[in-house]
Protein backbone atom coordinates (compact mmCIF):
# COMPACT_ATOMS: atom_id res chain seq x y z
CA UNK A 1 0.00 0.00 0.00
CA UNK A 2 1.54 3.10 -1.17
CA UNK A 3 1.78 6.04 1.89
CA UNK A 4 0.40 9.46 1.72
CA UNK A 5 3.91 10.72 2.39
CA UNK A 6 7.40 8.91 2.61
CA UNK A 7 10.66 10.55 4.26
CA UNK A 8 13.93 9.44 4.03
CA UNK A 9 17.57 10.83 5.37
CA UNK A 10 16.30 14.11 5.45
CA UNK A 11 18.87 16.45 6.39
CA UNK A 12 19.17 20.43 6.66
CA UNK A 13 21.98 22.12 7.89
CA UNK A 14 21.88 25.98 9.03
CA UNK A 15 25.55 27.42 9.10
CA UNK A 16 26.62 24.90 11.45
CA UNK A 17 23.45 24.04 13.13
CA UNK A 18 22.06 20.61 12.26
CA UNK A 19 18.48 21.52 12.23
CA UNK A 20 16.92 18.35 10.57
CA UNK A 21 19.68 15.34 10.89
CA UNK A 22 18.30 12.24 8.99
CA UNK A 23 15.01 12.04 10.01
CA UNK A 24 12.69 9.74 8.37
CA UNK A 25 8.62 8.40 8.56
CA UNK A 26 6.20 7.48 6.81
CA UNK A 27 2.12 9.43 6.98
CA UNK A 28 -0.41 6.99 6.16
CA UNK A 29 -3.20 7.08 4.24
CA UNK A 30 -6.27 8.48 6.35
CA UNK A 31 -3.53 9.28 9.31
CA UNK A 32 -3.29 11.92 11.89
CA UNK A 33 0.30 12.29 12.78
CA UNK A 34 1.92 14.60 15.20
CA UNK A 35 5.12 16.27 15.09
CA UNK A 36 6.75 16.83 18.58
CA UNK A 37 9.32 18.53 20.13
CA UNK A 38 10.91 21.38 22.06
CA UNK A 39 11.91 24.86 20.96
CA UNK A 40 14.16 24.71 17.87
CA UNK A 41 14.09 20.80 17.60
CA UNK A 42 13.25 21.20 13.54
CA UNK A 43 9.68 20.79 13.40
CA UNK A 44 9.14 24.30 11.04
CA UNK A 45 12.13 23.22 8.97
CA UNK A 46 10.57 19.68 8.45
CA UNK A 47 7.35 21.28 7.31
CA UNK A 48 9.21 23.83 5.42
CA UNK A 49 11.10 21.17 3.01
CA UNK A 50 7.92 19.24 2.98
CA UNK A 51 6.43 22.28 1.59
CA UNK A 52 9.08 22.96 -0.73
CA UNK A 53 10.24 26.44 1.08
CA UNK A 54 13.18 25.05 2.47
CA UNK A 55 15.14 22.77 0.06
CA UNK A 56 16.54 19.52 1.56
CA UNK A 57 20.35 19.03 1.59
CA UNK A 58 19.40 15.53 1.31
CA UNK A 59 16.58 12.48 1.03
CA UNK A 60 13.57 11.84 -0.14
CA UNK A 61 10.10 12.87 0.23
CA UNK A 62 7.56 11.09 -1.36
CA UNK A 63 3.94 11.68 -1.69
CA UNK A 64 2.15 8.76 -3.09
CA UNK A 65 5.37 7.16 -4.23
CA UNK A 66 6.45 10.81 -6.47
CA UNK A 67 9.54 12.54 -5.23
CA UNK A 68 8.52 16.03 -4.57
CA UNK A 69 12.12 16.92 -2.48
CA UNK A 70 13.50 20.05 -3.68
CA UNK A 71 10.34 21.10 -5.53
CA UNK A 72 9.46 24.36 -5.69
CA UNK A 73 6.25 25.24 -3.51
CA UNK A 74 3.86 26.08 -6.03
CA UNK A 75 4.51 22.63 -7.69
CA UNK A 76 4.10 20.80 -4.18
CA UNK A 77 0.85 22.36 -3.58
CA UNK A 78 -0.51 21.61 -7.34
CA UNK A 79 0.32 17.87 -6.12
CA UNK A 80 -2.25 18.12 -3.56
CA UNK A 81 -0.18 19.10 -0.15
CA UNK A 82 -1.86 21.81 1.37
CA UNK A 83 -1.37 23.83 4.64
CA UNK A 84 -2.58 26.17 7.17
CA UNK A 85 -0.49 28.66 8.77
CA UNK A 86 0.25 29.55 12.43
CA UNK A 87 -0.53 33.17 11.36
CA UNK A 88 -4.29 34.15 10.30
CA UNK A 89 -3.37 34.86 7.00
CA UNK A 90 -7.25 35.85 6.25
CA UNK A 91 -8.35 39.05 4.34
CA UNK A 92 -9.83 41.04 7.24
CA UNK A 93 -11.78 43.50 5.38
CA UNK A 94 -13.38 41.08 3.13
CA UNK A 95 -16.41 38.22 4.81
CA UNK A 96 -15.82 34.73 5.40
CA UNK A 97 -17.95 33.67 2.05
CA UNK A 98 -15.64 35.79 0.03
CA UNK A 99 -12.42 34.29 1.30
CA UNK A 100 -13.10 30.94 1.07
CA UNK A 101 -13.84 31.72 -2.70
CA UNK A 102 -11.06 33.61 -2.94
CA UNK A 103 -9.27 29.86 -2.24
CA UNK A 104 -11.38 28.30 -4.80
CA UNK A 105 -10.39 31.11 -7.22
CA UNK A 106 -7.00 29.78 -6.91
CA UNK A 107 -7.74 26.57 -6.92
CA UNK A 108 -9.46 26.47 -10.47
CA UNK A 109 -6.71 28.18 -11.38
CA UNK A 110 -4.34 24.93 -10.35
CA UNK A 111 -6.72 22.73 -12.48
CA UNK A 112 -6.94 25.28 -15.22
CA UNK A 113 -10.31 25.47 -14.82
CA UNK A 114 -12.22 28.97 -16.74
CA UNK A 115 -13.27 31.14 -13.19
CA UNK A 116 -16.91 32.51 -14.00
CA UNK A 117 -17.75 35.76 -13.94
CA UNK A 118 -18.37 37.72 -10.93
CA UNK A 119 -22.28 37.26 -11.45
CA UNK A 120 -22.65 34.04 -12.41
CA UNK A 121 -20.56 32.89 -10.29
CA UNK A 122 -22.00 29.72 -7.92
CA UNK A 123 -22.10 30.15 -4.28
CA UNK A 124 -22.34 26.70 -3.67
CA UNK A 125 -18.93 25.15 -3.36
CA UNK A 126 -17.59 28.04 -1.55
CA UNK A 127 -21.14 27.79 1.15
CA UNK A 128 -20.43 23.61 1.09
CA UNK A 129 -16.93 23.82 2.56
CA UNK A 130 -18.06 26.61 5.34
CA UNK A 131 -21.30 24.02 6.64
CA UNK A 132 -17.95 21.62 6.45
CA UNK A 133 -16.82 23.87 9.22
CA UNK A 134 -19.92 24.45 10.63
CA UNK A 135 -19.87 27.99 9.52
CA UNK A 136 -22.29 28.25 6.87
CA UNK A 137 -24.20 30.79 8.97
CA UNK A 138 -21.91 33.05 9.39
CA UNK A 139 -20.87 33.32 5.46
CA UNK A 140 -21.52 37.41 5.21
CA UNK A 141 -19.94 38.15 8.64
CA UNK A 142 -16.56 40.47 7.72
CA UNK A 143 -13.32 38.47 8.69
CA UNK A 144 -12.47 41.10 10.89
CA UNK A 145 -15.07 40.46 13.50
CA UNK A 146 -14.67 36.73 14.29
CA UNK A 147 -13.53 34.98 17.37
CA UNK A 148 -10.54 33.67 16.96
CA UNK A 149 -11.87 30.13 17.31
CA UNK A 150 -14.06 30.62 13.88
CA UNK A 151 -11.15 32.36 12.42
CA UNK A 152 -9.01 28.83 12.41
CA UNK A 153 -11.61 27.43 11.39
CA UNK A 154 -12.13 29.73 8.87
CA UNK A 155 -8.26 28.53 7.65
CA UNK A 156 -9.49 25.10 7.83
CA UNK A 157 -11.76 25.72 4.94
CA UNK A 158 -9.54 28.19 2.51
CA UNK A 159 -6.84 24.90 3.01
CA UNK A 160 -9.51 22.50 1.74
CA UNK A 161 -10.40 24.62 -1.00
CA UNK A 162 -7.55 23.30 -2.64
CA UNK A 163 -8.50 19.65 -2.10
CA UNK A 164 -5.71 18.91 -0.69
CA UNK A 165 -4.58 14.82 -0.39
CA UNK A 166 -1.79 16.05 2.06
CA UNK A 167 -2.65 18.86 4.90
CA UNK A 168 0.12 20.16 7.12
CA UNK A 169 -0.63 22.33 10.22
CA UNK A 170 1.71 24.10 12.53
CA UNK A 171 0.35 24.65 15.69
CA UNK A 172 -3.24 24.86 14.65
CA UNK A 173 -4.43 25.37 18.15
CA UNK A 174 -2.36 27.71 19.65
CA UNK A 175 -3.97 31.05 21.01
CA UNK A 176 -7.00 28.67 21.54
CA UNK A 177 -8.74 28.14 24.86
CA UNK A 178 -8.29 24.29 25.91
CA UNK A 179 -12.25 23.52 24.95
CA UNK A 180 -11.57 25.43 21.53
CA UNK A 181 -9.07 23.15 20.94
CA UNK A 182 -10.53 19.96 21.19
CA UNK A 183 -13.16 21.59 19.11
CA UNK A 184 -11.26 22.47 16.31
CA UNK A 185 -9.24 18.70 16.62
CA UNK A 186 -12.24 16.98 16.85
CA UNK A 187 -13.53 18.59 13.28
CA UNK A 188 -10.26 17.95 11.70
CA UNK A 189 -10.16 14.29 12.86
CA UNK A 190 -13.95 14.50 11.06
CA UNK A 191 -12.95 15.90 7.81
CA UNK A 192 -10.14 13.42 7.67
CA UNK A 193 -12.22 10.22 8.32
CA UNK A 194 -14.82 11.79 5.43
CA UNK A 195 -12.04 12.66 2.83
CA UNK A 196 -9.47 10.25 3.33
CA UNK A 197 -7.52 13.18 3.88
CA UNK A 198 -3.93 12.73 5.71
CA UNK A 199 -2.73 15.33 8.41
CA UNK A 200 0.68 16.20 9.62
CA UNK A 201 0.33 18.57 12.60
CA UNK A 202 2.56 20.06 15.13
CA UNK A 203 1.26 21.06 18.44
CA UNK A 204 2.21 22.01 22.40
CA UNK A 205 -0.50 21.01 23.81
CA UNK A 206 0.35 17.49 24.96
CA UNK A 207 -3.84 16.93 25.65
CA UNK A 208 -4.45 17.81 22.04
CA UNK A 209 -1.24 15.33 20.75
CA UNK A 210 -2.69 12.37 23.09
CA UNK A 211 -6.16 13.13 22.28
CA UNK A 212 -6.19 13.36 18.58
CA UNK A 213 -2.92 12.04 16.93
CA UNK A 214 -3.25 8.16 15.65
CA UNK A 215 0.89 8.05 16.23
CA UNK A 216 3.46 10.76 17.59
CA UNK A 217 7.43 11.64 16.29
CA UNK A 218 9.50 13.23 18.45
CA UNK A 219 12.53 15.34 17.04
CA UNK A 220 15.11 16.52 19.57
CA UNK A 221 17.79 18.57 17.90
CA UNK A 222 17.04 17.71 14.64
CA UNK A 223 16.64 13.62 15.28
CA UNK A 224 14.12 11.79 15.81
CA UNK A 225 14.21 10.39 18.94
CA UNK A 226 10.95 8.66 19.40
CA UNK A 227 7.91 7.22 17.77
CA UNK A 228 4.83 5.57 18.28
CA UNK A 229 1.24 6.06 19.38
CA UNK A 230 0.45 8.60 21.84
CA UNK A 231 0.19 5.78 24.65
CA UNK A 232 3.83 4.45 23.64
CA UNK A 233 5.34 7.80 23.03
CA UNK A 234 3.84 9.01 26.92
CA UNK A 235 5.43 6.02 28.16
CA UNK A 236 8.89 6.04 26.82
CA UNK A 237 11.97 7.49 29.00
CA UNK A 238 14.05 8.85 26.51
CA UNK A 239 10.73 11.65 25.50
CA UNK A 240 10.44 11.76 28.79
CA UNK A 241 13.68 13.34 29.79
CA UNK A 242 14.20 15.54 26.55
CA UNK A 243 10.75 16.59 25.97
CA UNK A 244 8.83 16.34 28.81
CA UNK A 245 11.09 17.33 31.13
CA UNK A 246 11.05 14.47 34.00
P1 LIG B 1 11.07 24.28 15.73
O1 LIG B 1 10.04 24.60 14.71
O2 LIG B 1 11.01 22.86 16.21
O3 LIG B 1 11.04 25.24 16.88
P2 LIG B 1 12.99 25.15 13.72
O4 LIG B 1 12.85 24.21 12.59
O5 LIG B 1 12.35 26.47 13.60
O6 LIG B 1 12.53 24.42 15.07
O7 LIG B 1 14.55 25.38 14.00
C1 LIG B 1 15.50 24.34 14.08
C2 LIG B 1 16.90 24.92 14.20
O8 LIG B 1 17.26 25.51 12.98
C3 LIG B 1 17.03 26.03 15.25
O9 LIG B 1 18.31 25.92 15.84
C4 LIG B 1 16.88 27.28 14.43
O10 LIG B 1 17.56 28.35 15.06
C5 LIG B 1 17.56 26.89 13.14
N1 LIG B 1 16.99 27.58 11.97
C6 LIG B 1 15.73 27.45 11.50
N2 LIG B 1 15.55 28.17 10.38
C7 LIG B 1 16.72 28.81 10.16
C8 LIG B 1 17.18 29.72 9.14
N3 LIG B 1 16.39 30.12 8.13
N4 LIG B 1 18.45 30.15 9.22
C9 LIG B 1 19.27 29.76 10.20
N5 LIG B 1 18.92 28.90 11.18
C10 LIG B 1 17.66 28.43 11.17
MG1 LIG C 1 8.39 25.99 14.73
Amino acid sequence: MTAALEVHGLRKRFGGVRAVDDVGFTLAIGEMLALIGPNGAGKSTCFNMLTGQVRPDTGAIRLFGRDIAGLPPRRIWRLGVGRTFQVTATFGSMTVAENVQVALMSHHRRLRWPWPRADRLDAGPARDLLALVGMADQAERGCGLLAYGDLKRLELAIALANDPRVLLMDEPTAGMAPRERAALMDLTARIVAERGLSVLFTEHDMDVVFGHADRVLVLDRGRLVAEGTPDEVRADARVRAVYLGD
